[in-house]
């Protein structure tokens, strides 16, 4: 099988690599995205292969079926990036549903731990022989309340470390799981009474924007609010509206509704042209990082195995267990 393989980083090809060859695959690795101006890229090739700030639209699954190409193999677990009913009959959509979820719930909790206790602000501190103290003090996590927005695989790998800080944790999700430890309340009373706010769910028509300038308004003061999941479930003006208005204790956000194109390069030498994401990076309580929850040695590891399980299954008619199937269009 041949496999274009964009938006290739030198650490995708350390895992992809050797192993594409253990399966004879032939993969051609592009450094470029995948996006309309890059899609004739595919061209003799059988598959793609795409990671999170990639996209394929409408046109470019045509695109892609006219050049023959017979499947995307998402790097990832969302597929938002795709448009999964445009592709039916046409394309077969194969995901890594599952890569290490204690990855991205670790990275939750250093984002939340690092904007309570201040730890990026006095690590530049230090290093200058600044020694204050002043405005690094945080709030003990211990008995306050967490809430996790969406309890599946993350979103209970989260609520197991956070009831290691022996916080009581409440949860959201439509389609709740028993056992867990954690106690399921309305959307509302998650917003209302959570001391810190983590978001766990994927993105959907539904999940859109499911932090806006509402539920903002339902928030305590001084809330604290971690995003590793997507983007655009932060509204991000209502967000730097609830920031100017002294709402928020601190954020993290790993992800940010704008990423593509910037989350995973080097722009620093470059004019920020987006003023939202300008602001937001000067709010000393708002912790920026590139979308990289995901980034463990184990869950690349698992990460390239699973796509390339799915490509093999592809190519040799075994059952294709990780396809994004039509009932998971939004
Ligand atoms: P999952 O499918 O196991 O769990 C998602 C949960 O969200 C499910 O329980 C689902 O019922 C729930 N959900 C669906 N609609 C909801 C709604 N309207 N409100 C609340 N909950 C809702 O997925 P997962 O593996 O736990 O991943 C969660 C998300 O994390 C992914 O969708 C992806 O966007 C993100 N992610 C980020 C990184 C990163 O590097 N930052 C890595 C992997 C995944």
């Amino acid at each position: 099988m041949k496999i274009a393989f964009y938006g290739t980083k030198p650490y995708d090809k350390i895992w992809f690599e050797p192993m594409g060859k253990e399966y004879g695959f032939d993969i051609h690795f592009i450094e470029a995205s995948c996006n309309q101006e890059t899609v004739f890229m595919a061209k003799g090739h059988d598959a793609i292969c795409i990671f999170v700030n990639d996209y394929v639209n409408a046109e470019m699954i045509d695109a892609l079926y006219e050049m023959k190409v017979k499947a995307i193999l998402l790097r990832s677990a969302g597929f938002n990036n795709v448009d999964v009913k445009a592709a039916e009959d046409k394309i077969v959509i194969l995901r890594v549903p599952s890569y290490s979820p204690e990855s991205v719930a670790e990275f939750s909790m250093a984002m939340l731990l690092t904007v309570n206790r201040m730890t990026h602000k006095a690590y530049n501190r230090t290093r200058d022989f600044n020694m204050s103290l002043n405005g690094l003090m945080g709030m003990d996590l211990y008995e306050k309340t967490a809430g996790v927005i969406g309890t599946g695989k993350i979103g209970q790998a989260m609520i197991k470390i956070l009831n290691g800080f022996q916080m009581h944790v409440i949860c959201y999700d439509p389609y709740p799981v028993e056992g867990l430890e954690a106690e399921y309340v309305s959307k509302e009373e998650l917003f209302k009474t959570s001391d810190i706010i983590t978001l766990h769910c994927p993105l959907n028509s539904d999940t859109r924007h499911i932090v806006n300038e509402e539920s903002i308004a339902l928030m305590k003061k001084g809330v604290y609010l971690v995003n590793t999941s997507r983007g655009a479930l932060i509204d991000t003006d209502a967000l730097i509206g609830g920031m100017l208005e002294g709402k928020f204790g601190g954020v993290g956000l790993d992800v940010y509704e704008e990423e593509e194109g910037v989350f995973y390069e080097d722009r620093s030498n470059d004019i920020i042209v987006d003023d939202n994401l300008a602001r937001l990076v000067t709010f000393p309580n708002v912790l920026i990082t590139s979308h990289m929850g995901f980034f463990t040695k184990e869950a690349m590891q698992a990460i390239a195995l699973t796509t390339l399980e799915n490509a093999y299954a592809l190519e040799n008619g075994l059952p294709l267990v990780n396809q994004v199937g039509k009932e998971m269009a939004q």
